[in-house]
Parts: C-alpha cells; sequence; structure tokens
C-alpha cells in the first residue's frame, strides 16, 4: 500500500483490507448473535456502503436475512454539505421488521439521523445502525450506532466505497487525507 493522489490531495495508507475483513467478519458475528431467530432486512445506503453491505451481508449467512437499498447524499468535496438529499426510496415494508441500517460512515450524523426519523414513521421492530466507520468527535445528532467497525479522528478519509466526489469508491484499502506539514 503506498500514498494516493486525487484531484492533488494526497491520501496516506490507513486501514488494510484485511484489517476491514477481519473486523467485518467479528461485525457479522455480533449480528448473527443478536438477530438469532429474526430476519433482519438490511438496508444498504448507497453509494458508500456498497461494498461493507456487501461483506457485511456475506458475514452472516448463517440466519435469514434480506437486503435492499436507499440513495441518500449530504457531501460535496471534502466537507458535509449539511443538505440531506433523499434519491431513491425504500419500495418495501418494514413494519414489524427488525432493520440493520448499513452505512459506510458517520461522520455529523445527519444523514443517518434524518433516514432513521423516517424509517420509524413505519413502525418497524427495531432500527439498528451498522457503520463500518464512526467519527464521535464530528458528531452532531444524537445517533448511537450498535455496530462500528471502526472508531475514527474526523479526518477525511477515501477507499471501500468512500469517495471524494465520486471517485476513489474502488480503492481496496482505506486511505486518510495527508496533512500538509
Ligand atoms: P453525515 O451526514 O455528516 O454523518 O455524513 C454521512 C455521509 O457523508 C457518509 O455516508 C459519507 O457518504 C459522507 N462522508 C462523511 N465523512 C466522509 C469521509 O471522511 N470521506 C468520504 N465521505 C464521507
Ligand atoms: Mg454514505
Amino acid at each position: 500500500m503506498k500514498e494516493v493522489i486525487y484531484e492533488g490531495l494526497k491520501f496516506e495508507p490507513y486501514i488494510s483490507k484485511q484489517n476491514i475483513a477481519n473486523r467485518v467478519a467479528e461485525l457479522g458475528k455480533e449480528i448473527v448473535r443478536d438477530c438469532a431467530g429474526k430476519t433482519p432486512l438490511f438496508v444498504c445506503v448507497l453509494n458508500g456502503a456498497f461494498p461493507f453491505a456487501s461483506d457485511l451481508f456475506r458475514a452472516v449467512e448463517s440466519i435469514d436475512a434480506e437486503i435492499t437499498f436507499i440513495r441518500l447524499k449530504s457531501y460535496e468535496g471534502t466537507s458535509s454539505a449539511g443538505v440531506v438529499k433523499e434519491l431513491i426510496g425504500l419500495n418495501e415494508s418494514i413494519e414489524g421488521r427488525t432493520v440493520i441500517v448499513v452505512e459506510d460512515i458517520v461522520d455529523t450524523g445527519n444523514t443517518i439521523y434524518r433516514l432513521i426519523e423516517d424509517l420509524k414513521k413505519q413502525n418497524p421492530a427495531e432500527i439498528k445502525i451498522a457503520t463500518l466507520l464512526f467519527k464521535p468527535e464530528a458528531l452532531v445528532k444524537p445517533v448511537t450506532p450498535d455496530y462500528i467497525g471502526f472508531s475514527i479522528p474526523k479526518k477525511f478519509i477515501i477507499g471501500y466505497g468512500l469517495d471524494l466526489n465520486e471517485k476513489a469508491r474502488n480503492l481496496n484499502d482505506i486511505y486518510i487525507l495527508k496533512e500538509d506539514k
């Protein structure tokens, strides 16, 4: 793993593909344990969460589970635009279901907060949040993820689904923006 450059910004290796895989396997085990006898519906928040959701969903193969997709967007460039726009909504009923919202990252929490408030109106049995990454210092909304891959500082990262203006989502490892020194 070496430094990568996007839009003139340098990023250095931060979390390896292997570390991600190990952590996702552990989260899968926690979900299997917590959801025994239930059929959770994974709600993958596109675009960023798709690699994580794909791996996490397959890490729970020993229980019945379903997956669906929703598309939201709140970011432009390397800082939160603050506005959460819903682009593709949920088609299936979640009434009475155990819902696991799968996010790539919870930063300010604005995106997930708004989504959870919307989902609650449909009377699910419970809503859990699984996020690969969590920036506790950036959080401004009362949101507590149930499954967290990695808690990280308030820095900009890319790879494994996370983008800089739609680029870098296909990097297998996660990279962090290099501070100019
Ligand atoms: P929030 O609404 O501020 O919690 O931001 C959530 C969304 O912003 C995530 O789903 C990501 O799409 C994006 N985001 C937040 N932090 C980063 C980052 O460090 N890199 C890339 N995207 C990010
Ligand atoms: Mg996202």
